[in-house]
């Protein structure tokens, strides 16, 4: 798949094309250009948060756990509207943008009974920034684009610290120049790079790729660092030496999986606040599923799939950090 790679920039006060939705504006917004939220989960919530702060336009969000709905609301403004479905939030936005855990929920929430396009207006612009099968994002996104609406794919990379940060990169795959555009413009409230991959789907496409890569470099980082704690090394002595030399990668210099060698690594938490170990499973088999129909060899990406098959299996680590890793390997005798 053809990779258009630009990294972009947006001017200071960004008019979105193709709507008549006025992003940074000080006038009034009018209802018609609200911006729908469905998925306010770890990613989700710390997004919304940012993307309803920076747009001033009316802000409605939906979830099935009416808890964070309510959270959201409280802790985001009064007029912060709820939706009782996601149809019923199609019909009062102009541009929605979901973050759900799999294909299933994103059918659900767009193809269900009251999905989105049983509400969906005409030119509406849906983002979906979940991370889920290439061949259901392109499915769905073509069933909206039937429905008169517009689609992009727009899967996340940066973690639950990106998405606090507002530094979360976006991996884009758009029909048309013009929705990647507008897309950006909202996406840029919420991270710092935005790419266009190329066509509906090469977002997916892109971060499988990069999730398999970060499996693999999460696993040979624990291995390596257990290995070097029990010839005798100190991991702050043993992860700073990695970290400006080859072995060098975001699994060792950002999130650690040993704790206390990062402050602001999962691991110090106790390997909470991360991106879950079942979460990852998930990736890998979508990235399994992707190198099945695609007739490509993997041989760690099969192995890590089955590691992280084995954490997902303990209720505990299912739930924890994918660096949880490295305790499963140092439990090892
Ligand atoms: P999460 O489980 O914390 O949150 C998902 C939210 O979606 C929950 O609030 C849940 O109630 C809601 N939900 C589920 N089904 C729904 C439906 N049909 N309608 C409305 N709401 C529904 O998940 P997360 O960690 O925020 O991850 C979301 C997506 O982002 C996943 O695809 C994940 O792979 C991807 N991602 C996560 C991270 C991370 O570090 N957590 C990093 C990059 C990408």
């Amino acid at each position: 798949m053809l990779l258009l790679i630009k990294r972009l920039s947006v001017p200071a006060r960004h008019v979105a094309r193709g709507t008549t939705c006025l992003l940074y504006s000080t006038e009034a917004p009018s209802s018609n250009c609200a911006i729908g939220f469905i998925g306010l989960g770890q990613m989700g919530f710390n997004m919304a948060r940012h993307l309803r702060a920076k747009s001033k336009v009316p802000f409605v969000v939906y979830d099935l756990n009416r808890h964070a709905m309510e959270q959201f609301h409280a802790e985001n403004g009064k007029d912060v509207g709820m939706a009782s479905s996601p149809a019923e939030l199609a019909s009062r936005a102009s541009v929605i943008v979901t973050v759900l855990p799999e294909s299933a929920h994103v059918k659900e929430a767009y193809l269900g009974e009251s999905g989105i396009i049983k509400g969906i207006r005409q030119g509406t612009l849906c983002i979906d920034s979940s991370t889920i099968d290439t061949s259901v994002s392109v499915d769905v996104s073509r069933q909206i684009i039937a429905a008169g609406a517009r689609a992009v794919d727009a899967p996340i990379s940066g973690g639950i610290m990106g998405a606090k940060a507002a530094t979360l990169t976006f991996m884009v795959g758009s029909q048309t120049d013009s929705d990647f555009e507008q897309a950006r413009a909202h996406l840029l409230l919420m991270g710092k790079n935005v790419v266009h991959c190329g066509d509906l789907g090469a977002g997916q496409a892109a971060k499988i790729c990069n999730n398999l890569l970060l499996a693999i470099s999460m696993i040979g980082t624990a291995e390596a660092m257990n290995l070097g704690m029990r010839l005798g090394l100190d991991p702050k002595v043993l992860a700073s030496i990695v970290n400006t030399s080859s072995g060098r990668c975001w699994s060792s210099d950002t999130a650690n999986p040993v704790p206390d060698v990062i402050a602001t690594a999962p691991s110090t938490n106790n390997y909470n606040d991360g991106f879950k170990s079942r979460l990852m499973l998930k990736d890998l088999g979508l990235v399994s599923n992707a190198a099945k129909d695609s007739k490509t060899p993997l041989m760690l990406g099969a192995l890590a799939e089955n590691i992280y098959r084995h954490l997902s299996n303990d209720a505990t680590m299912a739930e924890k950090d994918f660096s949880v890793v490295y305790q499963w390997l140092a439990k090892k005798p």
